[in-house]
């Protein structure tokens, strides 16, 4: 079987050499484990961030074995509750076959109508992180005007669309090609979205947002956030989210110049990380199903095929060659 290690630091945008496929045996799994071929694995932003060796935030080690988000096949048990054919949700992704113990996996309920795929995006931690980021960290409330940043990604298509099913008054985002664009608007139903790469991005949020911003979803940071705030609605909230603008950045990154809006308007700016929020997992997973169910909210992926494109698959991602969630399939379901 075969598993990708991080063979070196990447600096600025990681490049192959950066990585190591490896074919190791497989281990027969021990009293309480089970052994999973995995069938899809996620591919993160901030998997960037595990890559470097940064203060408060757990790192990678060199030569070892990466993990993440994956969904596979058990194909052998030593626990009753997970038998040989159940289909699981764990972290051990990277590689084509985990050995890991049963209490690490949980089952994945199958439900006619949504692909398995959805288990990673729109059901798992990306359309998760929408949620919360959203509801609870954003405050959203019917009526109000959201624009998102990074819109088009995996966590920023779920925070516009259930923003909308909580009843908008104006949704709007942006991301980084008229294709992504013409999406959001025509298949997600956005009010309103562009493309960032335009002379002023303050003019270009502006004019989307001609009411202002009630709730800004920040995906990005920098220039971006800056931006989203010149055009905040007094008491308005900025969720931050993340900061993808920064990185792959080589050197610091030019942040907001105009915070004083966080006091003349009287803004709330928050940032959070969802693993601090995971007992509102399962609530989660039972609203957004009945939204995917009933038509009011869509998954949308982006799939490469083989453990042998994953990096490939990562360094599309940083690039933004994504639209919705980016996965990795290692094998049929
Ligand atoms: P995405 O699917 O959004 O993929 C990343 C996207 O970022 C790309 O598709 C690209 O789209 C965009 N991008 C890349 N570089 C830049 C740049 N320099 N400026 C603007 N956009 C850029 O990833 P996710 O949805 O998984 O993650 C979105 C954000 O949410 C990330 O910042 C991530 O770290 C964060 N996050 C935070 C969590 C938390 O707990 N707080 C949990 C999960 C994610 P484009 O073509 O539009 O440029």
């Amino acid at each position: 079987t075969r598993e990708v290690h991080l063979a070196r630091r990447p600096d600025g945008m990681p490049v192959k050499d950066d990585f190591r496929m490896v074919t190791t045996s497989l281990e027969a799994p021990g009293p309480g484990q089970i052994l999973v071929r995995n069938i899809l694995m996620s591919v993160d932003p901030y998997m960037r961030v595990r890559m470097a060796k940064l203060p408060s935030y757990p790192h990678w080690e060199l030569d070892q074995v990466m993990d993440g988000s994956a969904i596979g096949v058990v194909e052998r048990s030593e626990h009753p509750e997970l038998p040989v054919g159940a289909v699981v949700s764990h972290r051990l992704g990277w590689r084509e076959h985990a050995v890991l113990d049963a209490r690490r996996a949980g089952p994945v309920r199958h439900v006619t109508g949504i692909p398995l795929a959805a288990h990673l995006g729109v059901l798992g931690m990306a359309g998760f992180t929408a949620y919360i980021g959203l509801t609870r960290i954003g405050a959203f409330a019917p009526g109000e005007s959201l624009y998102v940043s990074g819109a088009a990604g995996a966590v920023g298509n779920v925070v516009g669309q259930i923003a909308r099913i909580l009843g908008a008054g104006r949704v709007v985002g942006s991301a980084g090609t008229p294709a992504k664009v013409a999406y959001l608007v025509d298949e997600l139903g956005f009010d309103g979205a562009f493309d960032y790469h335009v002379e002023s991005l303050s003019d270009c949020v502006a004019a989307n947002v001609p009411d202002g911003i009630d709730v800004y979803f920040d995906n990005v940071g920098g220039v971006h956030l800056q931006a989203a705030l010149d055009s905040m609605n007094p008491h308005g909230r900025v969720v931050v989210c993340g900061a993808i603008g920064e990185y792959n950045a080589l050197r610091e990154q030019p942040g907001p110049s105009n915070l004083i809006y966080v006091l003349t308007k009287r803004l709330r700016m928050e940032g959070f990380t969802i693993r601090e929020h995971m007992s509102a997992y399962p609530a989660f997973v039972a609203q957004a199903t009945t939204w995917l169910l009933d038509g009011q909210l869509r998954s949308t992926d982006t799939v490469v095929w083989g453990l042998g494109s994953a990096v490939d698959a990562f360094r599309d991602l940083l690039v933004g060659r994504n639209i919705g969630k980016m996965l990795v399939r290692l094998s049929e379901d």
